[in-house]
């Protein structure tokens, strides 16, 4: 039997989710990993993110944490808000997140998570990026895996792979490949929200004394109102604000499916949340003419299988989630690693089956998990978004309780779901359970 650090690997997509992967399996000491991406840099990362304690536990073992950290807000607490009036409806303090978890959480840039992760990536002589390069097709998913590639500029090629671990992210093609493959539909799911994302630097908000309060808090605000909320948090050492905010889709219902981004326009952004308070209404209003930019949240129905022979999804290609609950990109890091923890494990590199057992404990370990967050995180908007009736008072109620309770309605901020998921040691628990799962799964 040969070395498993042999392998080819080639990783489709350097989103989160595919640099945390090829940084998970060098660190592993694999010697060939090849990342391909069809964007001619990191992409668009001008938007703010959550980082978790249990991926700032992965990032810290990947080496790449403490760079990330220089910059990032170590959150103390959250104070969820009516959006109309700025009345705290509940506040969870967070001071001791490190203290039980063993990681803080933290806010940040994506462009400070990106690149800690790229510059992590850079260090090891086995990764390899392939940038303006996009996967057009798998030929054949058994190994070796025959793969064609399309440079942006030049002719299309094959190549080989041991194994391909796909991160392309929600429009994934290998997943619409794999399922073809399997007879199956690839069905998007309409979430009917889309999210303007905005950042707002220390110089735009200088002027205003409450503002600038929430730029050197450490506190994560959510301003919540019928069908749509606002989350705000700082960056970037407390030098911008970013918000993010969820709310009707109207701009996009009629689009293709290819459609997810497009140039808002301001008035229409200020007039839908023009019944929030002025507080609000005064950052939204510091974005420029022009410059407004809204997302479409799309998801997608839960797959029969994320492993195909030698191919495996991960991130939003295999768990796309709306991110009310702030684990997408954790997800997609976690991922990379278990995938890292369980094939340097595989049993029998001479035998193609014990590779797609051994992603099959892969799928084993992640599948469950991911799906639940996912629908957790469906079931946060639904309960933030309520409209005035019974079911609102009672989740007012239950915020008021939460000091009591130890569960908030806001399930990112409710300490019995933050034990769930922030206890969770992804790549400790592959490692434990790897033998038994190895002898129960079925390929
Ligand atoms: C408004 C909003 C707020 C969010 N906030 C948070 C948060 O606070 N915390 C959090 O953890 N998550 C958050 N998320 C979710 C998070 O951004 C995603 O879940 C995460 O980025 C997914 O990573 P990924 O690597 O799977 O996919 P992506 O980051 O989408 O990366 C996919 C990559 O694959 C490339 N690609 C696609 N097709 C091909 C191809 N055929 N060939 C080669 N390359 C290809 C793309 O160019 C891209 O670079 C948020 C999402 C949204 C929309």
């Amino acid at each position: 039997m040969g070395d498993v650090r042999d392998l080819r690997i080639a990783i489709i997509g350097a989103g989160m989710g595919g640099l945390g992967t090829a940084l998970a399996f060098a660190k592993k000491g694999f010697k060939h990993i090849d990342v391909y991406e069809t964007a001619s840099n990191l992409g668009f990362v001008g938007a703010g993110i959550q980082m978790p304690p249990n991926v700032v536990r992965v990032l810290d073992r990947l080496g790449c944490w403490d760079e990330i950290y220089a910059e990032a807000t170590n959150v103390q607490g959250t104070s969820i808000r009516r959006g109309s009036t700025d009345t705290e409806l509940s506040h969870v303090q967070m001071p001791d997140i490190a203290a039980k978890y063993g990681y803080p959480h933290c806010t940040g840039h994506r462009w400070s998570l990106a690149n800690g992760l790229f510059n992590g990536c850079q260090k090891e002589a086995a990764i390899r990026f392939h940038f303006s390069t996009a996967l057009v097709k798998i030929n054949s998913w058994a190994a070796p895996v025959s793969l064609t590639l399309q440079p942006r500029h030049g002719e299309p090629f094959t190549i080989e792979a041991d194994l391909v671990l796909a991160a392309d992210g929600v429009k994934s093609v290998t997943r619409t490949q794999m399922l073809a493959e399997l007879g199956t539909a690839s069905e998007e799911e309409d979430t009917g929200q889309a999210a303007y994302r905005i950042m707002l630097t220390r110089e735009q908000m200088a002027h205003d004394p409450e503002m600038l309060a929430l730029l050197d808090s450490d506190t994560v605000v959510r301003w919540v109102g019928e069908r749509r909320h606002i989350i705000a948090y700082a960056v970037s050492n407390h030098q911008i604000y970013n918000l993010s905010t969820a709310q009707p889709d109207t701009n996009f219902a009629a689009a293709t499916n290819a459609t997810y981004t497009t140039r808002g326009s301001k008035s229409a952004m200020l007039q839908v949340y023009g019944d929030f308070c002025p507080l609000v209404h005064r950052m939204l209003d510091l974005v420029p003419d022009g410059e407004v930019c809204e997302w479409k949240l799309r998801v997608h129905k839960p797959l029969p299988t994320w492993v195909l022979g030698s191919v495996a999804l991960l991130g939003d290609a295999c768990h796309p989630t709306l991110p009310h609950l702030s684990q997408g990109a954790a997800m997609a890091i976690e991922d990379g690693a278990v995938l890292a923890e369980v094939v340097s494990r595989v049993p029998d590199l001479s035998s193609p089956e014990s590779l797609t057992k051994t992603l099959k404990v892969y799928e084993a370990l992640r599948k469950p998990h991911c799906t639940a967050l996912v629908d957790l995180a469906a079931h946060s908007g639904r309960i933030l978004h309520l409209g005035e009736g019974a079911a609102k008072e009672a989740r007012d109620r239950e915020f008021r309780e939460n000091g009591r309770s130890g569960s908030v309605p806001d399930k990112w901020a409710s300490p019995d779901v933050q034990k769930m998921i922030y206890g969770l040691d992804c790549m400790r628990e592959a490692a434990e359970k790897f033998g038994g799962l190895y002898k129960r799964v079925d390929v």
